[in-house]
C-alpha cells in the first residue's frame, strides 16, 4: 500500500528500530513508546485491520502473537508479564492502518486501560 507508513517500514524506504524479520512478520520499537518495552509487530502482508482477518488470513494472527511471545522472552519480560494489544478502527484507539500487534511490558499494566 503506497501511503502506509508500516509498509514503508517493510519495505526499507523509512527507518525504523528493527529487532526481529522474517519471512511473514517484522517488528520494531514503537515510535512513542508507552512502557520500557513496547514493540510493534506487524504482518508484511497489508491488512487495514484485525477485523479484515478472514480463513484465509487467520493463522496471522497466531504468528504475530507466537513472534510476541518469543520476544517477551527474549527481552526478559516473560515472568514479569507483558500485555499484547491490538486496536481496530477509531474508538478502539488504532492509529495506523496496517495491522499491528503491541508488545508492552517492563512495568505494571493497568486495567482498564482508559
Ligand atoms: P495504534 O494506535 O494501535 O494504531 O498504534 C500505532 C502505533 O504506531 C503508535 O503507538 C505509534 O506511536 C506508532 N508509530 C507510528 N508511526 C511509527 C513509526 N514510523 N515507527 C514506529 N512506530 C510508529
Amino acid at each position: 500500500m503506497p501511503d502506509c507508513i508500516f509498509c514503508k517500514i517493510i519495505a526499507g524506504q523509512i527507518p525504523a528500530k528493527i529487532v526481529y524479520e522474517d519471512p511473514v512478520v517484522l517488528a520494531f520499537h514503537d515510535l512513542q513508546p508507552q512502557a520500557p518495552v513496547h514493540l510493534l509487530i506487524v504482518p508484511k502482508q497489508h491488512l487495514d485491520r484485525v477485523s479484515d482477518l478472514d480463513e484465509t488470513t487467520a493463522l496471522l494472527a497466531g504468528q504475530l502473537v507466537a513472534t510476541g511471545n518469543r520476544l517477551a522472552r527474549e527481552l526478559g519480560i516473560a515472568q514479569s508479564g507483558y500485555r499484547l494489544v491490538i486496536n481496530c478502527n477509531s474508538d478502539g484507539g488504532q492509529s495506523v492502518y496496517h495491522l499491528h500487534l503491541h508488545l508492552l511490558g517492563g512495568r505494571p499494566m493497568h486495567w482498564p486501560p482508559g
